[in-house]
């Protein structure tokens, strides 16, 4: 079976625990304008066969301590969701991470096999979400609160000035972690432009103009989730 990557590499710590292959795959079915990934949204990157993908975590081994393993990320990694399995599968005793923005219908099914699951929760308005993301709430919100009944999930929020730094989103995030079980924790993550020269490079417009959030708005949603019991970190 096929996988396409467009990048890869060792990382520690940013990307699951310990020190982590990191595969980024590509294709996306997100367009979020902050994207520090742009390159990754399209579907052109390098083809493996995933036997060589399996051969390569064999001879990586002993470079995952600290309760490292693989991770797979993007782009949005479950939409290659097959080769994943497969390459999971083979592998039993390697800890596998995802990071995934959890709107693709295979989310479950490679999640449901990983040791540490990592996914984007954008925003709780739909109408924002699919303006901006072209994302889909509906089944965002299914795929955390499944897999969050049997297994603890890291929640990540990106935080974008004009997006969903506002009450109405503070509460709508609230009222959604509040309706899980409390098996989640949740991180902020302040808008950067990490990402813009490679939009630039690209010769793609980088059309987020004011997404910077003021510390006084993180500190409100720190202590808000607080607040409801709501187990978060700021990154
Ligand atoms: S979901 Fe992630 S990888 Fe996809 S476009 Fe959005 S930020 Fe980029």
């Amino acid at each position: 079976m096929k996988i396409t990557v467009f990048e890869k590499g060792f990382n520690y710590s940013q990307d699951g625990p310990g020190n982590r292959l990191v595969y980024h795959l590509s294709g996306c079915n997100m367009v979020c304008p902050w994207c520090s990934n742009p390159e990754g949204m399209t579907k052109s990157g390098k083809e493996y066969d995933t036997s060589e993908i399996i051969n390569e975590i064999i001879s990586s081994e002993p470079m995952f301590f600290d309760g490292g393993g693989v991770t797979f990320t993007g782009g949005e990694c479950t939409l290659q969701a097959e080769a994943l399995c497969e390459i999971i599968d083979s592998l039993p005793h390697v800890s596998f991470c995802i990071e995934s923005n959890a709107d693709t219908p295979d989310f479950l099914s490679v999640a449901k096999k990983c040791d540490t699951v990592i996914a984007d929760f954008k925003s709780p308005i739909q109408e924002r979400l699919k303006a901006i993301t072209v994302g889909n709430l509906q089944v965002i919100e299914s795929n955390i609160r499944n897999i969050e009944k049997s297994k603890h999930i890291h929640i990540r929020i990106p935080l974008i000035h004009s997006f969903n730094d506002d009450d109405e989103s503070l509460q709508g995030f609230i009222d959604f972690f509040s309706s899980l079980n409390d098996n989640y924790d949740v991180e902020i993550l302040p808008y950067h432009e990490y990402g813009k020269e490679k939009w630039l490079k690209l010769g793609k417009e980088y059309t987020v103009t004011d997404g910077f959030v003021k510390n006084e708005t993180i500190k409100k949603f720190i202590d808000k989730f607080k607040k409801n019991s709501i187990k978060v970190i700021k990154t």
